[in-house]
């Protein structure tokens, strides 16, 4: 029997805001516990939560972006549960009403892309940290976190394997980055994911008993949890088991998902509307306001770098899929670089070192017109391809100008036929055997006779001039 795997994600993406939901208190990571903390977020009794419009902008902004109908009217809900790090006994956040609903995301697929369809996206507030370090008989809370405004983005059931749910993960984590509502940080925990499983048999229409995988931090652990639960459910069908309905965790020393708790003791939230938020109703023209001001998406940008620049796919791909990536590049097209040549200096040699010192494109010393000056300096016969290498990754480590690297260590290309010649008949003269050889005809000798005059010339010597040299000589 076949079986196929039914996945819907529950994602939160906590949003790019200065301060907090309800509340001014900052929502900055990592300071002292309980020192970005109000009445309002520690849940005083007598307070009132009033809306941040940032946050409810950049949902409407995500909400746009994924190709989702906005709610001109939604509400706000109390989900009513206790846990020591929910202050007021209650999250706020919205229930038969979001802000967004339907919509979808595109990823990968088999030649053109596949649609998964989203239900909704809504907005909420994150609750605190309950921490259990530091003391043998103590548990602490700390409430920095708590009023953060969380989205939460919900499929539908339509993924079917887990390298789909990574590649959904990974395409909304570049669209949020690329509209600025998230950071996408999966693991400072900007960016979760829930994800349901369920297995049937293929061709069947009817949804299997679901799981919920909790606890998954990165792209990597997301697939490998997948993997392993769909393998985990099939293995239990095949021998006649049921799959139970449960919330599972990751755990990823073992490699597998383990039960954390089963639906019995699933909570009834008695959600109801919070009577102390007023409903949002949105005027038309501010969501066309926001439209207006996105920046274009990374499908547009990939396609617009294959069509106009013909940059391959896989290339368009990489540097359409981070927004600081795709506009440095933008820049030097702008700047006059062949959009080809840039697009390989940017994949290769300018890629490696920024991953070497995990950083942005935008955060290196090296500006779009530094690349198009040392690409000018190639495509004029100044320095050759090779010697290009060692000058950018000078420019690299010291900010220098291509140009004034190239004066300083002397490293223009030697293209002076006579100076090359001599150069070259000393080679041959010492090398003699290896000419008979070559006369003879082993043809691949005519790379060491190169390598000869780029060893003697310290790699300065154009290998255009030295081939033909070394042709005409030994014709
Ligand atoms: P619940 O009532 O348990 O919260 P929902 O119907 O609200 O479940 O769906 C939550 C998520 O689970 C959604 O992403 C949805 O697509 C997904 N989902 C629902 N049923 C299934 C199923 N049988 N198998 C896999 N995913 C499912
Ligand atoms: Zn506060
Ligand atoms: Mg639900």
């Amino acid at each position: 029997m076949q079986y196929e795997a039914v996945i819907g994600l529950e994602i939160h993406a906590q949003l790019l805001t200065d301060t907090k939901i309800f509340c001014g208190c900052s929502t900055r990571f990592g300071s002292e516990p309980n020192t970005q903390t109000c009445p309002v977020c520690a849940g005083m009794p007598g307070v009132l939560p009033v809306m941040n419009r940032k946050a409810v902008e950049y949902v409407v902004r995500t909400g746009l972006a994924l190709n989702c109908e906005i709610s001109l009217y939604s509400r706000f809900a109390r989900k009513n549960y206790f846990y020591p790090d929910l202050p007021k006994g209650y999250q706020i956040s919205q229930f038969e009403l979001p802000l967004c609903e339907g919509g979808y995301l595109e990823i990968p697929g088999n030649g053109s892309n596949t649609k998964i369809s989203l239900t909704r996206i809504h907005l909420e507030e994150d609750a605190g940290k309950n921490i259990h370090e530091g003391s043998a008989s103590d548990s602490f809370v700390d409430l920095n976190r708590a009023g953060v405004p969380l989205m939460e983005i919900v499929s539908e059931p339509e993924i079917r394997t887990a390298k789909e749910a990574t590649d959904f993960m990974k395409k909304l984590r570049t669209i949020v980055r690329y509209i600025n509502v998230s950071d996408g940080n999966m693991e400072q925990g900007s960016l979760r994911c829930d994800a349901n499983v369920s297995v049937r048999q293929e061709g069947t229409k009817e949804l299997g008993v679901k799981t919920e995988i909790k606890n998954m931090n990165s792209f990597r652990f997301i697939e490998k949890a997948l993997d392993y639960e769909i393998r985990r459910q099939i293995k239990v069908l095949q021998e006649g088991g049921r799959i139970v309905q449960e919330t599972r965790l990751w755990n990823s020393e073992k490699g597998i998902t383990e039960s954390m708790r089963s639906k019995e003791e699933a909570h009834d939230y008695r959600y109801f509307p919070d009577p102390d938020l007023v409903p949002i109703v949105f005027d038309t023209s501010w969501i066309d306001d926001i439209k207006a001001n996105m920046s274009e998406l990374p499908d547009v940008k990939k396609e617009r770098f294959m069509n106009e620049w013909g940059i391959a796919e896989q290339d368009a791909d990489l540097l359409a899929s981070e927004r600081s990536t795709a506009e440095w590049f933008e820049e030097t097209v702008k700047l006059g670089a062949d959009p080809k040549a840039a697009c390989n200096w940017i994949k290769g040699d300018f890629m490696k070192l920024l991953n070497e010192e995990s950083i942005q494109i935008d955060e290196s010393r090296i500006k779009p017109g530094d690349l198009v000056e040392i690409l000018g300096l190639i495509d004029r016969g100044t320095i050759s391809g090779k010697i290009a290498k060692t000058v950018f990754e000078e420019m690299y480590k010291t900010g220098k100008k291509a140009g004034i690297i190239v004066e300083e260590k002397g490293l223009v290309q030697m293209s002076d036929e006579s100076g090359l010649e001599s150069i070259i008949d000393d080679i041959l003269v010492k090398n003699t055997d290896a000419v008979d050889k070559f006369k003879a005809g082993e043809n691949k000798l005519m790379s060491f006779f190169v390598g000869q005059v780029m060893k003697e010339t310290k790699g300065k010597a154009n290998p255009k001039i030295v081939n033909e040299i070394l042709r005409k000589k030994l014709g």
